[in-house]
């Protein structure tokens, strides 16, 4: 242990008690008979704060002594939640803090409640590179986040009648006890104009005018390390309007007018764009993106020049730049404006440090969300980046030529450029070129990209795609959010388990023994028991904790099949209604999952559940064998309420569409059993706990090919199925909305003419498991066993183990851990 640890370590609560109690007064302008549990909140975290920042200069200091090389994860999206507690956690001051609190009077855990959770993102991928920088902090890897202040992050909730209802998300509306604001790193970030060709004695070079400037303001979030010794940090921007950008405005009395201009500057950052896996297109998206990837790099660079001035031929090895997804890929661009316009590098040279030091997460291949730019836009937004687009395309296009001579038509499938009558840039094909690596999320992802998006890439440049399986924090998602699992695990594991996942593997031999199943279980009951509340509180629904909790919980997406669920939910509905006597057990089916904005499919099928909620959960000649509840605003924090009381985690996309998931790995961590499709992380969830200890169904990727080839007739099944046929007839007439007949039929309607997502292909696949997953459930200690197996063989989703791939595979880091000083 270092000497903070052991200063930690040693921390009474008394202690503990009077630094909150210092901070209460002078830090927040209070005392204890005055304090509300919000006010005392902030006090404890101004308290973590005297830790965090001592651990941050420990680290920075560390790495710049070392001059290590450092990566800089570029993503658009942070989905953080809340951090009291994880920091708690990972200081060690967990319970010493409840402690002082409980001599205070307080509880601990009312006061973790008070904190927003930091939304700033809007499912898996903003939650993986949330779990990514976790483990890069605990690893001791010199590592920063780069990301968008967004001062509202995705929106909240609400369910009207059924119906989802956007509200504005507000998370620093009372100010962040845990950012930081660095105006000292300011950067500029120009926009618009045109581009000037000047002619001198050197030949010619491109002089950019941009008409438009931004302000970027840095806020660093601490990201504390597992332990506390290393602290590395997020670096959020936040867009201002130009310190000049008015001057002329201002003084000929145009006061209003130089405001509009300021609200216009502000609102670079001012929204998350609530689109999961879909590409919007949008003019202020590229902004957003290109505002947040320059200003990052000029960051880098700034940092880069004061350590070795102009040795750019030296960037490459001190620096990665890893994009998540292709959100930050005009960054590639941007870099080759800087080094050949500015620092007056040749092409090819600057050519190959930019392409040495990117690297490119693929997340998906559905189409609708692989990222195009109109050529027009660009041209309009950002002049010069579209001209370097054009060079670099040209020059790889000549690399194309040498690789198949005169083949016209793999120049039209690899270039960046997508012809046609809207000329488009390909920002995928972009990332891949200008990048040393690439990678997919799970196995069956990164095969899918060798073989269906980019096997052209991968005749080209035979190394340069890889696989890294994505992975979770088992802190956040284990230890965090599972207490009473924590504790069972403690008293047979070494305490460091949860940085050492693989530890829980000796509890393998526990998985059969009688007593310890009874104790895993009874961990289960007692979280299911705190879920019913939740529900009951958010709901008003009163649901039983003896019934089998059967979870699906992701964004709504047509691909990820929601609607697969509710089908067997109305077909088992039909069945009691048929034989009230029918023998199954109980079972509540608990959904949660935001819908874009725009979606209409995904908001319908919102409304759907809703309202066969509604109708299943008061009748009462079913005798309560199921309910079915759609929890509102499904977000990280209560992710980390549902994950801990699931006993069935539904993981049902349609084969090849999920690149590999990461909520199926929460929920197996927590002994969840997985009722899931082969598809993304799935199969390895099944390679790790072996395939009789979940349930698997549905048809694979080459038979989802060849039914797709062979003409799929969704109208086929709904015909020749008695119980789809009445499901769906009944969804789409009056029984579920009796004052408006045919409010649902768009989904009916939808999955018997095109049915794009073949739901109705792997419903009897699905009914059957289903039926498979209720006899299983009454062999209790069948079911305990094979859910203690899930909890304790997730060592392989574990983050920590990604970020070491990507480490050794793909950055060349080295772990660098802080020294006291
Ligand atoms: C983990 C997580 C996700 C991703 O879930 P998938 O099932 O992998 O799509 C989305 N949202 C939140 C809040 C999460 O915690």
């Amino acid at each position: 242990m270092s000497q903070t640890q052991l200063a930690i370590a040693a921390m009474q609560p008394e202690e503990f008690r009077r630094k909150v109690v210092a901070h209460l007064r002078s830090t927040l302008g209070s005392f204890e008979e005055k304090a509300t549990a919000h006010t005392w909140s902030q006090a404890l975290a101004a308290t973590l704060n005297e830790y965090i920042y001592a651990g941050r200069s420990r680290t920075l200091k560390t790495q710049i002594e070392s001059q290590a090389r450092t990566v800089h994860y570029l993503s658009l999206e942070f989905l953080m939640g809340r951090l009291l507690a994880s920091n708690l956690h990972n200081l060690g001051l967990y319970q010493v803090a409840e402690q002082a609190m409980a001599l205070q009077g307080l509880e601990l855990a009312d006061l973790l409640e008070q904190e927003p959770d930091m939304a700033l993102g809007n499912g898996g991928l903003g939650r993986l590179a949330a779990c990514f920088i976790d483990s890069m902090a605990t690893l001791a890897l010199p590592a920063i986040g780069y990301g968008i202040h967004y001062e509202h992050g995705l929106f909240r909730q609400e369910f009207i009648k059924g119906r989802q209802v956007e509200r504005p998300d507000q998370w620093r509306e009372f100010g962040s006890p845990w950012e930081i604001c660095r105006p000292e790193s300011q950067q500029v970030v120009k926009l618009y104009g045109h581009v000037e060709t000047i002619h001198d004695q050197n030949g010619s070079r491109k002089v950019w005018h941009p008409s438009r400037m931004l302000r970027a303001i840095p806020w660093d979030i601490p990201i504390v390390g597992y332990g506390g010794q290393n602290v590395n940090i997020l670096r959020l921007w936040e867009s201002r309007a130009d310190h000049f950008f008015d001057w002329d405005v201002f003084n000929a009395g145009g006061y209003v007018d130089a405001y509009a201009e300021l609200v216009q500057a502000e609102t670079v950052s001012k929204v998350l764009y609530p689109n999961d896996e879909t590409d919007a297109g949008k003019e202020l998206r590229l902004i957003q993106q290109y505002f947040f990837s320059a200003a990052s790099i000029a960051d880098i660079l700034r940092r880069f020049e004061s350590a070795h001035g102009n040795d750019y031929h030296l960037f490459a090895t001190l620096n990665v730049l890893q994009l998540n997804d292709t959100h930050p890929a005009i960054a590639i661009a941007e870099l080759m404006r800087l080094l050949v316009d500015e620092k007056q590098l040749a092409w090819q040279e600057a050519w190959q440090i930019t392409q040495q030091s990117f690297a490119y997460t693929n997340h998906t291949l559905l189409p609708e969300a692989l990222e195009t730019w109109s050529v027009s836009l660009l041209q309009t937004v950002l002049p010069r980046h579209m001209e370097i687009i054009f060079e670099i395309n040209r020059r790889f296009l000549q690399q194309v030529d040498e690789r198949w001579p005169n083949d016209q038509q793999m120049q039209a499938k690899l270039s960046i450029i997508q012809e046609g009558e809207k000329k488009s840039v390909r920002m995928a094909q972009l990332s891949v070129v200008g990048s040393q690596r690439v990678n997919g999320v799970a196995k069956i992802h990164t095969q899918l990209i060798k073989t269906e998006l980019f096997p052209e890439m991968v005749q080209l440049w035979p190394e340069k795609i890889r696989n890294i399986t994505n992975g979770v924090t088992p802190r956040r998602w284990l230890k965090i959010c599972n207490p009473r699992l924590a504790e069972l695990i403690d008293q047979h594991v070494d305490a460091d388990w949860p940085r050492y996942l693989e530890k829980l593997e000796q509890l393998k031999p526990l998985a059969k023994d009688k007593d310890f199943q009874q104790k895993f279980m009874a961990v289960k009951q007692r979280n299911k028991q705190a879920l019913v509340a939740v529900i009951k509180q958010l709901t008003d629904v009163e649901v039983s904790a003896e019934a089998i909790f059967d979870v699906q919980i992701k964004r709504l997406h047509e691909y990820k099949r929601q609607h697969l669920n509710l089908l067997y939910i109305l077909v088992l509905y039909r069945r009691l209604l048929k034989n009230p006597a029918l023998d199954i057990c109980p079972r509540v089916f608990i959904f949660g999952a935001k819908a874009a904005p725009g979606y209409r499919m995904a908001k319908d099928i919102i409304l759907a559940i809703n309202r066969v909620a509604k109708v299943i959960n008061n009748d009462v000649s079913i005798g309560g064998k199921i309910k079915l509840v759609f929890l509102p605003n499904y977000r990280v924090s209560l992710a980390e309420k549902l994950i801990p009381a699931a006993d069935v985690s539904q993981q049902i996309s349609l084969a090849g569409k999920e690149a590999s998931g990461t909520g199926n790995m929460k929920l197996a961590m927590n002994g969840a059993i997985t009722l899931g499709t082969h598809d993304g992380a799935n199969i390895e969830i099944a390679e790790a706990v072996g395939e009789q200890n979940l349930v698997l169904f549905g048809m694979k990727v080459d038979e989802v090919k060849a039914l797709q080839h062979s003409g799929y007739a969704p109208q086929h099944i709904y015909q020749n199925n008695e119980e789809i046929k009445a499901a769906l007839d009944w969804l789409s007439g009056d029984f579920f909305t009796p004052e408006q007949p045919g409010l649902l039929a768009s989904i009916s309607k939808n999955l018997i003419n095109e049915d794009p997502f073949m739901v109705l292909a792997d419903f009897a696949a699905y009914q059957q498991a289903q039926q498979r997953i209720d006899s299983f459930y009454r062999q209790k200690s069948a079911w305990a066993e094979a859910a203690i197996l899930n909890a304790v063989s997730m060592a392989r989703f574990n983050s920590d183990r990604s970020i070491m791939e990507y480490a050794n595979d793909i950055w060349q880091l080295k772990p660098i851990p802080a020294a006291e000083c």
